[in-house]
């Protein structure tokens, strides 16, 4: 997959991890946008009006972890992946532009990814 080869290029970071950095997005309320970051590949995300890539930016803080336990995350997260995977597969019907059908389709991707691994823990 597209998204694993430009992952390796990190070496720093695993793609598990990514997945728990992106959904730990979704559950801070931030959207998840069809267009992605051009360095890891991931998905970019907008919160506030802000957009940003929590991949790369989780990178740039991997020497300051302070991070909070994104474990005890109760917030029903595989009702909110269903309902963004539904939302981009809306989208994705209508879409005629092959380079926007291939973000929305990569962002889909990684949606269905984090809820398998949500589903299996
Ligand atoms: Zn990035």
């Amino acid at each position: 997959m597209l998204c694993k080869r430009i992952f390796n290029k990190f070496g720093g970071i695993m793609e598990e991890e990514a997945i728990k950095i992106v959904s730990a997005e979704l559950l801070k309320g931030a959207k998840m946008l069809p267009t992605h970051c051009p360095k890891c590949g991931y998905p970019l995300f907008e919160k506030d009006g802000k957009v940003y890539c929590p991949i790369c930016e989780k990178l740039k803080n991997e020497d300051t972890s302070e991070e909070k336990d994104t474990e005890k995350s109760d917030l029903d997260i595989n009702e909110i992946l269903t309902e963004k995977i539904n939302y981009l597969a809306e989208k994705l019907k209508d879409e005629k532009e092959i380079s926007r059908i291939k973000e929305i389709g990569e962002a889909l991707y990684i949606l269905v990814k984090i809820k398998k691994k949500m589903v299996k823990k």
